[in-house]
């Protein structure tokens, strides 16, 4: 749990908590990771600017090419496990094999991509990352606390 305090006021006040495990479903879901009901994206992985919904700022991600290295893991692990296992008990010609799992990789990808990066601007979000702790929407004027200093006995 991050402590956060405000600013302004010299005793420490908890800021609103942002569960991970909540947000990475949302995020999932291609939903805000602030309310669950607005949509993340405007097109298939054009991020809005802000939820249409709540308004919370969504500009702050930076997903980067996390999302494809995760795709690429997720879809490797299936689709190479398949194959394999269809191989080894089967042993079906190779043009099946193209024929199914050459398109199976292609559609896997493009279902996870979005959801894979949804997840992460959700994992973003709920961390405080990348400007989400700051702003006017919801934690403004936080800054984290410092660490405390290590007593030694
Ligand atoms: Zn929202």
């Amino acid at each position: 749990m991050t402590v956060i305090k405000t600013t302004s006021d010299s005793t420490a006040q908890i800021a609103t908590e942002r569960e991970v495990l909540t947000s990475l479903k949302r995020g999932w879901k291609q939903r805000c990771p602030s309310c669950a009901t607005g949509a993340l994206y405007s097109s298939y992985l054009k991020v809005n600017d802000a939820c249409p919904s709540c308004g919370q700022e969504l500009h702050h991600q930076r997903a980067d090419d996390a999302p494809p290295y995760f795709t690429m893991t997720i879809v490797g692990h299936i689709v190479v496990f398949g194959i394999l296992f269809a191989e080894q008990n089967f042993s079906p010609p190779i043009w099946m094999q193209l024929a199914f799992w050459l398109p199976l990789t292609v559609l896997l990808s493009l279902w996870i991509l979005p959801r894979v990066k949804g997840a992460l601007i959700g994992y973003q979000w709920a961390n405080r990352m990348h400007g989400f702790g700051s702003g006017a929407f919801e934690g403004a004027d936080l800054v984290p606390t410092e660490p405390k200093p290590a007593t030694t006995p």
